[in-house]
């Protein structure tokens, strides 16, 4: 089997908090959201065969308890991410998936399938606004929202969700205060965007929303939710009381 493969972290603290990951970055995605980082796995193909990621994920089983399927959109290749995590899984390895949230049912089955521990989703905007996701995912808001309300339901036992903030699109607390409202009471982490590690001219404009800002919107989501926690390139993780 062949995976269009994007490329490892061998040893990663910050993708899973409290744990020790190999990250593994699968190509391509169905969205196109303006601040992507990872834009350049979305152009080309790099097509491998699946031993070579199993030798990845073997190298560094001794040094790491969890393995990240990032990408792009990692469920897109959906029977690779079942045997790679099956693999990771004969190592008792921790597996966790980043995920965009477009593709419920198959959330569903890894869950089904003993094969995920835990699913990081992004919730990129309010789900009670469609015309703002449609802008920050550069696709169909509405049918998005839609896929993502239905993963959160399917995957409520083993989520953490995400949003990352940039200024001049989700920045306000009302946007923070939507999303808290509308996500289970799970770990919720709000990540600093910074706009120079994307392709969007128009974003890097603003710069990167500071650390106090940061607070701010999630002091607004702990009115919601018991674990709120924010992530700066400058103080890493810290959980806001
Ligand atoms: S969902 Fe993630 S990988 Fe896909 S375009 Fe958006 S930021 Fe990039």
């Amino acid at each position: 089997m062949k995976v269009n493969f994007g490329g490892t972290v061998p040893i990663s603290t910050i993708d899973w908090y409290g744990k020790v990951s190999i990250v593994i970055f699968f190509r391509k995605c169905p969205l196109i959201c303006p601040y992507c980082q990872n834009y350049k796995l979305l152009e080309d193909d790099n097509l491998v065969d699946i031993q070579e990621i199993e030798s990845e994920i073997e190298k560094a089983k001794d040094f790491v308890n969890a393995v990240v399927f990032s990408g792009g959109e990692p469920t897109m290749q959906f029977e690779q991410i079942k045997s790679l995590a099956g693999f990771a899984k004969r190592y008792k390895l921790l597996v966790g998936i980043e995920t965009n949230g477009c593709y419920p049912e198959r959330l569903r089955e890894l869950i089904e399938q003993n094969l995920v521990d835990k699913i990081f989703l992004d919730v990129k905007a309010p789900l009670s606004d469609p015309e703002l996701y449609s802008k920050v995912i550069g696709d169909d808001g509405a049918k998005a929202t839609s896929l993502v309300k239905k993963s959160l339901e399917i995957c409520k036992d083993f989520l953490e969700v995400r949003t990352t903030v940039f200024k001049g699109l989700v920045f306000k607390k009302e946007h923070i205060k939507a999303i808290a409202e509308d996500i289970p009471d799970v770990t919720y982490v709000i990540r600093q965007g910074i706009p120079e590690q994307g392709s969007n001219e128009e974003l890097k404009q603003y710069g990167p929303p500071s650390r106090d800002e940061l607070v701010d919107l999630a002091k607004v989501a702990r009115q919601f939710l018991s674990n709120v926690i924010i992530r700066t390139n400058e103080f890493g993780e810290e959980v806001i009381t």
